[in-house]
């Protein structure tokens, strides 16, 4: 097989299983208060310690939690929480459906959310987000990479334009797809809230982390035993974390991965233009493992499954959309034989050229092929 979707999610690395079998053998309870708990405690505690490393941030502001999703749900219906009497939201149209539909949720409850729009670029403007700040702003949400086009959101600069308006409005920003893919730290984006997730670097499915500054007010989601400091209860996932930890580690050891996705992606681009004249590059200079490209009046979603049964694995946009048309490609203005022909395509550093060039390969025969079925 043949893996070019490492967006959707990725494969668990060798450090990460060992990490989680040796966690499931030490199976005691962290809460429990006699040697084996306390040897389960002592694990998480270092486990968290290298998340925090990786995330930037001291360990007492990392939550464990189920997934980004958990995550994004946890910092936004909370968010809102902190600055009670407001009822208005600012997000962009692009975000993953995890903040999306918890925006959506909250709108049946009566806040009203404005959607930032993208340019044709995919990049969302910081002045938009300045024109939309209200006195009854509660929260803003803001990706750091987009999950289908790679774009990097303007999310430092947008934080700074937010506190100076009123510093009292709740910051959270999805860093799913940005977490070790692009550099940075707690202290450089400066938001309140910040959600990372562990299948996309790596770990296991399962387990994610929020950042929570210091003296931000959140309310837990989840409520029970007070697991994470009252913040998060429900037992330890210590297998998952334990991957998940090793993972970050893994990623933060390899120095140069970043360079190497960018190298294998600029590859595979310009090899696709060469043999594809009428592929359309969309987007390909944002974090190093994601680009989207187009072929106009094809249909992606047989080009994915064409490429598929020869085990070449893309997608035609993110995984969670199942077969729907992409709110983002739609969001960004593109004309339909356009955002019918989306192709994503994302890497790893280990990607190789021989792998690029099979997917080369198998998307001028499928190109070739369909071309010749439809007309
Ligand atoms: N946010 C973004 C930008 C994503 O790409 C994803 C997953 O694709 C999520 C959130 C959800 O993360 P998880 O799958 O860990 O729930």
């Amino acid at each position: 097989m043949t893996y070019f979707d490492y967006a959707a999610t990725t494969p668990v690395r060798p450090e990460a299983v060992s990490a989680m079998v040796d966690a499931l053998g030490h199976f005691g309870n962290p809460s429990s208060r006699y040697p084996y708990g306390r040897e389960a405690a002592l694990r998480v505690k270092a486990h968290r310690e290298l998340v925090a490393k990786a995330i930037g941030c001291a360990a007492d502001r990392v939550f464990f939690t189920s997934c980004g999703t958990e995550g994004d749900n946890w910092a936004i219906r909370r968010g809102v929480e902190v600055n009670r009497r407001r009822k208005h939201i600012i997000t962009t149209a692009i975000e993953h459906s995890a903040v999306l539909e918890t925006c959506r949720e909250l709108e049946k409850q009566g806040y009203e959310v404005t959607y930032l729009r993208p340019d044709k670029s995919g990049q969302i403007s910081v002045d938009d987000l300045r024109a939309a700040l209200r006195p009854d702003t509660a929260l803003v949400s803001m990706m750091l990479v987009n999950n289908e086009t790679g774009v990097i959101l303007p999310v430092a600069e947008s934080v700074r334009a937010v506190k100076a308006f009123d510093k009292h409005i709740l910051f959270h920003c999805d860093a799913v797809q940005g977490f070790l893919k692009v550099p940075f730290t707690m202290a450089s984006l400066g938001c309140d809230t910040v959600a990372v997730s562990g299948h996309k670097i790596g770990g296991p499915k399962g387990v994610g982390a929020l950042y929570v500054k210091q003296g931000v007010r959140l309310s837990p989601l989840l409520t029970g035993g007070g697991q994470e400091d009252g913040m998060r209860s429900g037992t330890e996932a210590t297998a998952q974390i334990a991957g998940f930890a090793a993972a970050c580690n893994a990623a933060m050891a390899d120095r140069e991965r970043l360079e190497r996705t960018a190298a294998i992606r600029d590859y595979t681009l310009s090899r696709l233009q060469e043999e594809l004249p009428m592929l359309e590059v969309i987007s390909a200079h944002g974090a190093p493992h994601i680009c989207a490209v187009t072929l106009p009046g094809y249909k992606s979603e047989v080009v994915v499954r064409v490429l598929g049964d020869q085990g070449v694995c893309i997608s035609s946009g993110s995984a969670c959309h199942r077969g729907k048309a992409s709110h983002v490609f739609a969001a960004m203005g593109l004309s339909k034989p356009r955002l019918d022909g989306m192709l994503r395509i994302s890497f790893s550093p280990d990607t190789t050229r021989e792998e690029a060039d099979m997917l080369v390969s198998a998307l001028k025969d499928a190109a070739a092929t369909l071309f010749t079925t439809l007309s």
